[in-house]
This record gives structure tokens, C-alpha cells and sequence, in this order.
């Protein structure tokens, strides 16, 4: 008898690495995706260490580094342009083989994991193909389109991003917040590096009245704002308020070129719980936080190697289905604890007005760099290296 597909509803940078990790393994997985095609839409640019490592089995990380830029140290700056801080990824040269941060669109990997599963005779992805319901059975699942279709399969994962459908058919609550503030991201290609002394492709600006941090991608600077609750659509994308926010990075007498502007709502939330008998979320499905630090879509795929390496043990191996249960158990903390607590402390650090909390920050930053053991500590976790168990020593 043929086996049931695992389902995969979205075909997100989670989505897909689970199936490559499924299919590397010669399950069956048939990923379902909304979109009439991959989409190509610029979120994500920060691929950190242990993903870079991860991904390397399905060829995606020699792709994605031969199109996108090597970042091994970022930076803190005040607003003045001095600065506070640089770390190095360098030093974890020992306990993981691509010791820095890679700049590089996240619709990049989507097409490199579309093209290691399209090799792989187990695989397939249906575009189209909107998931709308979830039925469970005891030995299986079905999932209905929202064409009414009904695709069967032993177990579906939910990578269905954000507003994920599978979350919400299985009625799993998504508890946290909203900031109040949305968060602009305007691309330019105005060479910021010629005219901040050593500026690299990572950095992050302190500010009491308005912080942002300016990060390479191969083609363009990425500069994001915070917005004020106050401030209307019409007002953000108003062109002179765009040019007079660039022009509070760095003044100029000439326009920026602004290539593209992007809005959007930041959270923090994760789920109350990752399984429902046969079903499952990961990544943006099942936790959302701000950008401070690269996290979200890093921590998604490394949900999705945790759950894809112990659905093949369950479904090649024989291995219990109750290890199942370890994927929550492991995966769930980390975004309830370490992922909001960097993130909101890095938001923290770059926003407060309180001059204490300024010189605590400041003071952590020259404590660290002077020491090489708290140097090392800093950057697992700025990495995520200690999310993943790695203590380095
Ligand atoms: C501006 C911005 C910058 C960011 N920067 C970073 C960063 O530098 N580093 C980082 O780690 N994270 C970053 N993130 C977060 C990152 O983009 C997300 O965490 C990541 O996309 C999550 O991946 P995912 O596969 O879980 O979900 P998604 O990428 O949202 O993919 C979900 C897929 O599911 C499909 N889908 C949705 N509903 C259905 C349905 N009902 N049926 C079938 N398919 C469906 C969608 O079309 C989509 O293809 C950033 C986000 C934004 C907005």
C-alpha cells in the first residue's frame, strides 16, 4: 500500500524546508500553496549561522550565498553616527560552519527549495491550491481546499504564515500583542557605507525619537522606521516625509532615490499550542515578532527541521509517534522566551528615552566587547546558535 503524503499547507521558507526535509527522506509530501506562484514579495534578508548550516544538504546555501552578501559582524550606533558597539561572528568559527550572517532575499531560498524538491520523487507543490479546512481522523488527516476539493494525507502542517488557516481550523488561539507603532522599510540604493566611517551590513541606530536600523541586501539598503500610532497611511508614504526621515539618517542636499516602500504591523505572538493530534503549525503559523534581530523566518525553519526530522523517524523509521510531542515541547519556548525576549529587549534598547536605560545598554555593550567569554555568549544567542542547544565550549 502506497503511504499517505504528509501536507504541507504554504509554501513559505518553513513550508518548503519541512517537504526537503520529508522528501530527502523519500516520504511522501505534497506541499499546497495559496499563491498561483511562489511568491517573490521582499520580507525577510537576515539568514543567520545554524540556518546557513541547516540548509546546506539541499544545496539552497551555496545558492544563496553566490546571490547574496556575507555579513560577519553588525553593528550599535547612536543616532550621531558613533559607535557603540561591533560584534563578530568569527568567533563561533568553532561550532558552526558559516560563522556570519547572510544578506539575501528570503524569496531567493523558496526558489532554491523549489528547485531541491523538484528532483525528488516524492515531492510536489500544488500552487493554487488555497487549504480551507482540516479533518482528523485516527490514522489520518484530510485536508478541504477552498475550491472544496479534499486531498488526504497522514499528517498537515500548518506553515501557512501568519494569518494561517490551519491554526485557525484547528481553533488554536494566538496569544500576544500588537505594538502600537507599524514599521516602514524603504529601499535605496544611495551608498550609505561611503559615508559612515566602517559602516557594515548590519546595523542597528539608538534613538530616543526615532531608532532604525540599516541592513544591506545584495541590491539595495534597507532602511526601516518605526511609524507613529498617530501618523495615516497617506501620511507615512507621503514622499517629503519619506525623504525628510532619510534625511534624518544622513542629510543630504539631493533626493534619495527611494527603489521601494514597504508597511507593515509587527506582533508578538505564539500560539497556545503547536499539535492537534495529527496537525501541526510551525514557523509564522505559530509565533510572530518584530524584526529586531533576524528571527522570525530563522526560527520558523528551524521548527521545521525539528518536526520534519521526527516525522521521518516516526514515518521511515518506526520511531514512536509519541516523540511527536517533543516538537512543542522544544520548539514552543523558544519563541515564548528567547525569541520575544531578544527582540523586544533589542527594540527596547534602541527606542528608550529613560537616559538609565541608556547607559545600562551602553555599558552592557562595553562589558561585552572587553570580554571575550560574554563576547562569545552575546553572539550564540544573537545567532541563535543557544536556541538550538549550542553552548560553544
Ligand atoms: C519586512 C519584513 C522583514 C523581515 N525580516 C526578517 C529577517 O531578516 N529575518 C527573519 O528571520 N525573519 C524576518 N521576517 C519574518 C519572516 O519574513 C517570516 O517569519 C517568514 O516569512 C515566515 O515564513 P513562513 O514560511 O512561516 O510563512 P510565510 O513566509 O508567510 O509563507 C506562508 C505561505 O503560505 C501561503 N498560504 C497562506 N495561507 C494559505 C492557505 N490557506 N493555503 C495554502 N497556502 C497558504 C502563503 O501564500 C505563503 O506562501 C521579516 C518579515 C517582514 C515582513
Amino acid at each position: 500500500m502506497t503511504q499517505a503524503p504528509v501536507i504541507v499547507s504554504g509554501a513559505g521558507p518553513v513550508g518548503l524546508s519541512l517537504a526537503c526535509v520529508l522528501a530527502e527522506a523519500d516520504l511522501p509530501v505534497i506541499v499546497l500553496e495559496a499563491e498561483p506562484a511562489l511568491p517573490t514579495n521582499l520580507r525577510a534578508s537576515t539568514f543567520h549561522p545554524p540556518t546557513l548550516d541547516m540548509l546546506e544538504r539541499f544545496g539552497a546555501t551555496e545558492k544563496l550565498i553566490a546571490q547574496g552578501l556575507i555579513a560577519p559582524t553588525f553593528q550599535y550606533r547612536d543616532r550621531t553616527g558613533e559607535k557603540l558597539g561591533e560584534f563578530d561572528f568569527g568567533a563561533l568559527a568553532d561550532v558552526v560552519r558559516h560563522p556570519y550572517r547572510l544578506q539575501c532575499e528570503q524569496f531567493k531560498l523558496n526558489f532554491a527549495l523549489a528547485e531541491y524538491l523538484a528532483d525528488r520523487p516524492t515531492a510536489a507543490i500544488r500552487f493554487g491550491a488555497e487549504v480551507a479546512g482540516v479533518q482528523q481522523a485516527a490514522d489520518g488527516v484530510s485536508v478541504t481546499l477552498a475550491s472544496g476539493e479534499t486531498v488526504a494525507g497522514s499528517y498537515v502542517i500548518g506553515a501557512d504564515g501568519a494569518r494561517s488557516a490551519v491554526r485557525q481550523a484547528l481553533g488554536i488561539p494566538f496569544e500576544g500583542f500588537t505594538w502600537p507603532e507599524a514599521f516602514l522599510v524603504v529601499s535605496t540604493d544611495f551608498p550609505f557605507e561611503h559615508h559612515f566611517d566602517g559602516l557594515c551590513w548590519v546595523n542597528y541606530f539608538a534613538d530616543p525619537d526615532e531608532w532604525f536600523f540599516l541592513l544591506r541586501a545584495p541590491d539595495v539598503w534597507r532602511v526601516m522606521f518605526p511609524t507613529g500610532p498617530e501618523e495615516s497611511e497617506a501620511d507615512i508614504f507621503d514622499p517629503a516625509k519619506i525623504q525628510r526621515r532619510l534625511n534624518r539618517v544622513l542629510p543630504r542636499d539631493e533626493p534619495y532615490e527611494v527603489k521601494h516602500t514597504t508597511l507593515y504591523r509587527v506582533h508578538q505572538r505564539v500560539a497556545e499550542r503547536y499539535r492537534e493530534g495529527r496537525a501541526f503549525i510551525a514557523g509564522d503559523a505559530a509565533h510572530i515578532n518584530n524584526p529586531l534581530g533576524g528571527m522570525g523566518m530563522n526560527g520558523g525553519i528551524h521548527d521545521a527541521f525539528n518536526l520534519g526530522e521526527k516525522l521521518v523517524r516516526v514515518l521511515r523509521d518506526g520511531a514512536d509517534p509519541a516523540l511527536l510531542d517533543q516538537f512543542e515541547a522544544e520548539r514552543r519556548p523558544v519563541a515564548l522566551q528567547y525569541v520575544n525576549d531578544i527582540t523586544i529587549r533589542n527594540k527596547r534598547n534602541l527606542e528608550t528615552r529613560d537616559p538609565s536605560e541608556q547607559a545600562a545598554f551602553r555599558q552592557m555593550l562595553r562589558e561585552t566587547m572587553a570580554d571575550p567569554a560574554k563576547t562569545r555568549a552575546f553572539l550564540l544567542r544573537a545567532s541563535m546558535l543557544a536556541s538550538l542547544g549550542v553552548t560553544g565550549y
